[in-house]
């Protein structure tokens, strides 16, 4: 499986651009070798960029709701044509399995805008009406205007659709920058986007190193709202870089998601359901589960069936359907994973399975369990970002929603029980974006996402995403055609 489109450097006003940029080699690190090499983007690109933006944006927020559907629409369908291109890259880039790519990523994403497109043509607001009785008051949700967007590496074509699709939708231009590893999806989006109509300059590509390209677009002054996917200290510094023009943001940062099970769950779901959740895309998912919070009663039977079906993890080549878990993102990002695994018996952590880096080639970590954790422990209180499962157990329910709770982070969280009022509680006093009932990590284009605390803030997909891209305009027209208006008394009664 190869990589089929040349790696430009960046998309801009509609077209490649070859930019001039430090080379960069994109590598696969399910094997180590080079998937291609590209030139970043440069600060004057995302000027270059911007300027394009703020070009198109009359046109395109003028455009009718129909006419944008249509253009989305259009997207979609490319994008499903064009389906194996996007697996192949995503999978060259990232080493994620082929079939998650195939199932999740892509049409996950496909999903995605395909709804937008729809939703394009349902923008709600309240009703038209006299409200104070000489005035006819209206609602006008207008685009807000460019949108600045920074995505990671872990779902790199998933991330960019949840960031740039409602904002077209919603009649903004775009400039993302991609992570650097990861660009070759988010550039074909764009291309696909061109070829299905969207007008030059509506979206625009800069690849390039946070460190440059990332801090001149957030800090960017011809930008109106900075929106962030990616890791909690990035993000604050996001946030900082917009707050100097007093730019809207919007974060989507880290997870640290527990995974609630009490006594009277179904044993066997929740031990798949934990392994699922804990794996899924290596570990490398803000919304992973990765804090199991079990019953005493049922913590030994749970990490001894969490251990057995782990160790049959198949680890290897991501191209092959049969393989379930890909490489770490990196080499540098392996090692950081297992040196904190290895630092964990140090605080009490107990080894179950895993913490072993396979005899593989490429950047491969086994699935691990980490049982008997302490609470102050650094496995169980940052991000690992691995394959790596931490379980804690619990006395009673408040001690279960105590624990679930005692954490920073509220991205996501999930509680399995029987019981429906233990449901109903868990849904209603576990602080995150999203709880899950008996299941841990499905998403729907319909429902939005997004975390509080230190997972940031606002939403993305489902027509909640649109509050990031719309401002809400009043319009207040007198109805009485009067010159001395009733309320002028209050300010003054002679003339
Ligand atoms: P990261 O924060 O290192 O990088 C994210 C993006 O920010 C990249 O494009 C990077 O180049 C850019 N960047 C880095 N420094 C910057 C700066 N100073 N100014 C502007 N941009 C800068 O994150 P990552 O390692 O790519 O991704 C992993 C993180 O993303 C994890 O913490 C994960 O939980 C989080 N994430 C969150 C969600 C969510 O929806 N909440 C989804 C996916 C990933």
């Amino acid at each position: 499986m190869s990589v089929a489109v040349d790696v430009t450097s960046s998309w801009i006003n509609g077209a490649p651009v070859s930019t001039a940029g430090a080379t960069h080699k994109i590598i696969n690190p399910a094997t180590g070798g080079a998937v291609a090499d590209y030139a970043l983007a440069t600060p004057a690109d995302v000027d270059a960029a911007v300027a394009a933006a703020r070009d198109a944006f009359p046109g395109w927020s003028r455009a009718t709701p129909a006419e944008r559907s249509a253009v989305l629409a259009k997207l979609a369908k490319l994008a499903d044509e064009h389906a194996d291109e996007l697996v192949a890259e995503e999978v060259s880039q990232t080493g994620k399995p082929v079939r998650l790519a195939t199932e999740f990523d892509v049409p996950g994403s496909i999903d995605n805008i395909d709804y937008f497109a729809g939703a394009a043509r349902h923008l709600e607001g309240k009703a038209t009406a006299e409200y104070s009785g000489d005035h006819t008051s209206s609602i006008r949700r207008e685009a807000v205007g460019v949108v600045a967007t920074i995505t990671p590496w872990n779902y790199p074509l998933q991330m960019a659709v949840w960031k740039v699709i409602p904002a077209l939708a919603a009649g903004c231009s775009v400039v993302i920058k991609p992570a650097e590893i990861t660009p070759l999806t988010t550039l074909t989006l764009a291309r696909l986007a061109t070829e299905a109509g969207l007008p030059d300059g509506v979206l625009n590509v800069v690849t390039g190193a946070g460190s440059d390209v990332g801090t001149a677009l957030a800090g960017h002054r011809g930008v109106d709202v900075v929106t962030f996917t990616g890791s909690t200290a990035v993000g604050r510094k996001v946030m900082a870089a917009a707050s100097v023009h007093g730019h809207r943001t919007q974060l989507e940062l880290g997870g640290k998601a527990p995974f609630v099970v009490f006594d009277d769950a179904d044993l066997d779901a929740a031990i798949q359901g934990a392994v699922a959740g804990a794996l899924i895309n290596t570990g490398q998912d803000c919304t992973a589960a990765t804090r199991a919070i079990v019953s005493r009663d049922l913590y030994d039977d749970f990490v001894a069936g969490v251990a057995e079906v782990m160790s049959k993890i198949v680890v290897g080549d991501p191209h092959d359907p049969d393989t379930d878990l890909g490489p770490l993102i990196s080499a540098a990002h392996r090692d950081k994973v297992a040196a904190m695994v290895a630092r964990a018996p140090q605080q009490g952590g107990r080894i179950v399975t895993g913490g072993v880096i396979p005899d593989l080639p490429g950047t491969f970590y086994r699935p691990t369990l980490i049982a008997d954790v302490a609470e102050t422990s650094e496995v169980y209180r940052d991000e690992i970002f691995g394959p790596v499962l931490t379980v804690r157990s619990f006395t009673d329910d408040d001690d279960a929603i105590r624990q679930a709770n005692d954490t920073d982070y509220g991205l996501a969280a999930s509680a399995w029980t029987r019981d429906v009022y233990r449901a109903q509680r868990a849904s209603r006093e576990i602080n995150a974006g999203a709880v899950w009932i008996n299941d841990h990590i499905p998403i729907i284009s319909e429902m939005p996402h997004g975390g509080v605390g230190a997972s940031g803030f606002g939403k993305d997909m489902s027509d909640y995403s649109f509050e990031e891209y719309l401002t809400i305009k009043h319009v207040m027209s007198d109805i009485t055609g009067v010159a001395e208006k009733g309320w002028h008394r209050t300010i003054f009664t002679k003339r």
